[in-house]
């Protein structure tokens, strides 16, 4: 039986067992996070033989921002040492087709692993915690399949199951909290200084851009929800649920953001606090212009994207 910790899950990146599949099965656009771009299964010219990155260090000088916000949730080095067998693309040129595909599918996969190792951890989740403990093992038995079976899987069916769950799960903590339900709602650029967003539902919003400087966002539901360029200094995310470093990573902070103990401050956040984001919060309540959508899109978190290659 699997245990919950991410680390003893695999689902914390270990690039040193992976053939470099983010830097060769995604797409990408050159655009303000790709100073290049390239077609999925094509190596980024950045990779070198070794399957590390040669600019890992100046990413965001030399243009690659984009690069600095993946995580595969530890999907690189399942596929590349459990699903092949530690026969990379280059080896079985043959497979590389086939390991291109299944890498998304496990991302995927990985991802919910993870999700669903944290509602194990939430103490007011325990109701539906033997739920949750199956909803894992599945999971768990799926990322193992062969590559044919993964290559097949309908992962978004499996979601669906699983999203069920995580829904639950996020009722359950946010019970009692004075949280609007935002899920799916428009709120790029929106204006939620000092904003009161305890226990607010959260789920697939768009913050991108967002001011969220000294907002309370304790026990938020974030899954999914696109942080990119957010600000978040001085804001209050602890308790927050669902919330992965890939979006912490794309977002912007500083010394006073107070995170969940899981997640750490992202290197490019300043060490100093700014003056705007330690204001006095808002009354609750307030808050910038909001547009509910109802429904999850199931989008992965963010902009999905954390450090690759080291
Ligand atoms: S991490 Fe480096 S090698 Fe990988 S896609 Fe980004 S720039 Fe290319």
């Amino acid at each position: 039986m699997p245990g919950t910790n991410p680390r003893e899950l695999g689902l914390l990146a270990d690039c040193d067992n992976c053939f470099g599949l983010c830097c060769v099965a995604l797409p990408f656009s050159a655009s303000a996070d790709f100073a290049a771009g390239k077609a999925a299964g094509e190596p980024c010219r950045n990779l070198r033989d070794d399957f590390r990155c040669s600019i890992h260090e100046q990413l965001r000088q030399r243009g690659y921002p984009g690069c600095t916000v993946f995580d595969c949730f530890g999907a690189g080095q399942k596929v590349s040492q459990v699903t092949f067998e530690g026969r990379s693309w280059r080896q079985a040129p043959g497979t590389a087709g086939q390991m291109y595909a299944v890498f998304p599918v496990m991302r995927q996969l990985h991802e919910l692993l993870w999700y669903v190792a944290e509602a194990l951890s939430l103490e007011s989740a325990g109701q539906i915690h033997a739920e949750l403990r199956q909803a894992l093992e599945e999971t768990e038995r799926l990322s193992r399949e062969s590559a044919d079976v993964l290559e097949k899987l309908d992962v978004a069916a499996h979601r669906t199951e699983v999203n069920v769950l995580l829904s639950r799960t996020s009722e359950l903590v946010r019970a009692g909290q004075p949280g609007k339900d935002h899920r799916g709602a428009d709120l790029i650029g929106a204006r939620l200084k000092g904003a009161d967003l305890r226990g607010a539902n959260l789920r697939g919003a768009y913050l991108i851009g967002a001011d969220l400087r000294g907002a309370d966002v304790r026990q938020a539901d974030l899954i999914g929800a696109d942080l990119r360029g957010a600000d978040l200094a001085g804001a209050d995310l602890t308790g927050a649920i669902f919330l992965t470093q890939a979006q912490l990573n794309a977002a912007k902070g500083d010394a006073a953001t107070r995170l969940p103990p899981a997640l750490t401050r992202p290197s490019h956040w300043p060490d100093t606090r700014s003056e705007a984001g330690t204001q006095t919060r808002a009354k609750p309540g307030s808050g910038g212009r909001s547009k509910p959508v109802p429904g999850d899109r199931g989008r992965s978190g963010g902009a999905g994207r954390r450090s690759r290659r080291r």
